[in-house]
């Protein structure tokens, strides 16, 4: 058998290589490995998920109370599939969730998808990089049928050039479709850039990078809310002031207030967005759909707004504007992710901004529940109860 270890061979990806690494691992450190030694899924079907694969980390799975949207794709009720071991979070979407349903559901928007990779071209001076960017401009067209030609979903919206001194950025904008698309958005620009690099003015260049750090790919940073990447995603509701009462357990102007005391200490400190634990209902619902779990550090970033309406009433909003996920593509493929998109009805083509809008409504959800625990005081007496093993109730503590 050649080396199990070796990505060019033939066990990089089959069972016997699985088991002959575990082996090696188990001479290497005396461990027993039993439980990673256990067979998930075919081997087979990892290639181009993972190398080196030895076994998988099972994480649990809950669901959340029935979640009413009513969006341009999701409709009706959801109980949202949540991958954690963070005690308390799926009983506080659910709480966020009755009080959304009982108020009659939230109302979702996911716009279509805008992903980026941004390619540096180093030019001998700033005019020699403006010129190049004036041509490709005139040659949009050009540039767009030959990173076309990479994909049958992906489709160039738009080249915007940066000038950094003598560098260009050229950021090259897509439709995505239903895939998260960064592989798709890196193969259709390496092809574009190509196409460029063989003709004047770009083959002048005195060098040159496929990504330039332009399209935060999972960076966050000051323009991080305030620039589109991927799909953004709105979510609203307005909660009658007995539903807070009833469900939440504290009066909308209190919810109010935590949510702008938690903006005004986000700007004082420097923050990018300003929300309370988006990133936690995103990466539950990331890690059960298959998403790549790594965007969290933009897909989690955004705005929370509680207002008290002239009813009274409590309106809030969650605004994430950096929202990149699949439904087709990446780990989504995998058994259980696939399950867990169709708990949704959302598995593969034209279920991407369905999937996108019910993360906004399950992020508001998650607000709502996590503001109001702060505003009534019970925010450490929750975890108290739920955020440790069955004994870990602790004193003092309500
Ligand atoms: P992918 O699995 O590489 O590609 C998506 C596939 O789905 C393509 O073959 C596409 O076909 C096909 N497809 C079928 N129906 C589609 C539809 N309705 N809409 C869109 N595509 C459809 O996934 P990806 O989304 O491009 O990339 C995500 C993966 O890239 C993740 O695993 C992520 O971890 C990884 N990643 C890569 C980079 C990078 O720089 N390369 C960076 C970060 C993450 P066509 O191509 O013919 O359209």
């Amino acid at each position: 058998m050649s080396s199990p270890w070796s990505p060019s061979s033939a066990e990089q990806w089959s069972e016997v290589g699985r088991l002959a690494r575990l082996a090696d691992l188990r001479r290497a450190t005396g461990r027993r490995l039993e439980v990673l030694a256990e067979p998930l899924f075919e081997t087979t079907n990892l290639r181009g998920r993972i190398e080196n694969v030895i076994g998988a980390v099972r994480l649990p799975i809950g669901v959340t109370a029935p979640l009413r949207l009513t969006g341009s794709a999701a409709m009706g009720l959801f109980q949202v599939p949540l991958a954690t071991t963070e005690g308390t979070l799926v009983l506080a979407v659910s709480r966020g969730a009755h009080a959304i349903t009982t108020a009659g559901g939230a109302a979702v928007y996911a716009s279509a998808p805008q992903l980026t990779r941004a390619p540096v071209f180093v030019f001998a001076s700033h005019g020699a990089a403006r010129a190049a960017a004036a041509w490709a401009a005139e040659h949009l067209d050009e540039i767009r049928e030959v990173a076309g030609r990479t994909t049958r979903h992906g489709r160039l919206i738009a080249v915007e050039p940066w000038f950094i001194g003598r560098r260009l950025v050229l950021e090259c904008v897509y439709d995505t479709g239903d895939a998260a698309g960064q592989n798709m958005v890196t193969f259709a620009t390496d092809a574009a850039c190509r196409w460029l690099r063989e003709r004047e003015p770009f083959s002048s260049a005195l060098d040159y990078t496929i990504e330039s750090n332009v399209s935060h790919d999972k960076k966050i940073a000051g323009m991080g809310v305030a620039v589109r990447r991927g799909r953004q995603v709105d979510a609203e509701v307005t909660l009658p002031a007995a539903v807070v009462r009833e469900v939440l357990h504290t009066e909308p102007a209190a919810m109010a207030r935590v949510a702008l005391d938690g903006m005004r200490a986000s700007v004082m400190s420097g923050a990018v967005g300003a929300q309370a634990q988006v990133a936690n209902v995103v990466t539950a619902l990331f890690l059960a759909t298959g998403q790549d779990p790594a965007t969290i550090t933009e897909c989690g970033t955004g705005m929370t707004v509680m207002d008290v309406t002239d009813d009274g009433d409590l309106y809030a909003s969650v605004t994430l504007p950096r929202v990149v996920l699949g439904t087709v593509g990446g780990g989504t493929t995998l058994p259980a992710e696939q399950e867990c998109l169709e708990l949704l009805d959302c598995s593969g083509t034209g279920c991407a901004t369905k999937l996108a809008e019910i993360l906004g409504g399950a992020a508001l959800a998650g607000e709502l529940s996590v503001v109001a625990a702060l505003a009534s005081d019970t925010f450490a007496g929750a975890h108290a109860a739920f955020g440790r093993p069955a004994n870990g109730r602790l004193r003092g503590i309500r």
